[in-house]
């Protein structure tokens, strides 16, 4: 800052840039100053890079699935803590063109809120994710085999252990194959977790019991690799496994 005397013997603090008289500074300049000295968004340091699968549509960061709004904030919000350590900020992705997005800052600097608009670079690369991929190649962990003591299930009794298979999925799991039978249904899907959480729904909708058997299958990176087998068996007599069903659900 600088010092003038005024006429009457004041000193009178004044702006060493920009020249106007102000009580108020920031490192030794006024706020105004500070302010345009402020450049929150860098386009060079900001560019935010993301993968997105072809198939199945999503974003991803570094393997983990994500949005472009995710990705953009995490990006900008990383580089701003780079530059000025610990600060609180606000990130918004306002609009998206192709390689770009628009995006507004708000940013407390030593005590100042500064709020920026600007834009920054997507890198988009497309290809296929590890899902798709593994769906692609009918990949599987488990099968679910779904039968009926001493008899054949019905269409419907199959129809509906589908419908609860497919609605017992959680992300990023998936049904590689469906394979009707005559004497029954093998789900075939890719964790085994996923499995045994099918066959105790199906279970406790349609009654009757299961248990699960695994096989080696093979060896990665030093681990024994099993394909589980979950045999799922509807009650003997259909109407048992309604009633049964029913009981279930009652005591729920
Ligand atoms: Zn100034
Ligand atoms: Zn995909």
């Amino acid at each position: 800052m600088m010092y003038k005397e005024e006429g009457s013997g004041k000193w009178k603090k004044f702006c060493p840039l920009c020249g106007r008289q102000t009580e108020v500074f920031i490192d030794s300049i006024c706020t105004e100053c500070f302010l345009r000295t402020i450049k929150l968004i860098d386009p060079r340091a900001m560019r935010v890079s993301l993968g997105l699968c072809r198939s199945c549509g999503s974003y991803f960061r570094g393997g983990e699935k994500t949005s472009i709004e995710d990705a953009v904030v995490y990006s900008v919000k990383r580089e701003l803590r780079r530059r000025y350590g610990d600060i609180r900020c606000d990130v918004e992705l306002i609009d998206r063109k192709e390689k770009r997005a628009r995006v507004r800052v708000k940013a407390e600097l030593k005590g100042v809120i500064v709020e920026q608009t600007g834009e920054i670079g997507l890198d988009i690369k497309t290809g296929s994710c590890d899902r798709c991929n593994r769906i692609a190649g009918g990949y599987y962990a488990a099968i679910v085999q779904v039968r009926a003591q001493n008899r054949q299930p019905t269409y419907e009794e199959l129809i509906t252990a589908s419908k609860i298979a497919e609605s017992a999925l959680e992300e990023p799991e998936f049904i590689s194959k469906q394979q009707l039978l005559k004497h029954g249904l093998d789900i075939y899907v890719s964790s085994m977790a996923c499995g045994r959480r099918m066959s105790r729904e199906i279970v406790k909708h349609l009654g009757g019991s299961f248990r699960e058997s695994r096989k080696l299958y093979g060896r990665k990176d030093g681990r024994n690799i099993y394909r589980v087998s979950f045999s799922v068996r509807l009650p003997g007599s259909h109407e048992g496994a309604k009633a049964q069903g029913r009981e279930r659900w009652r005591g729920r």
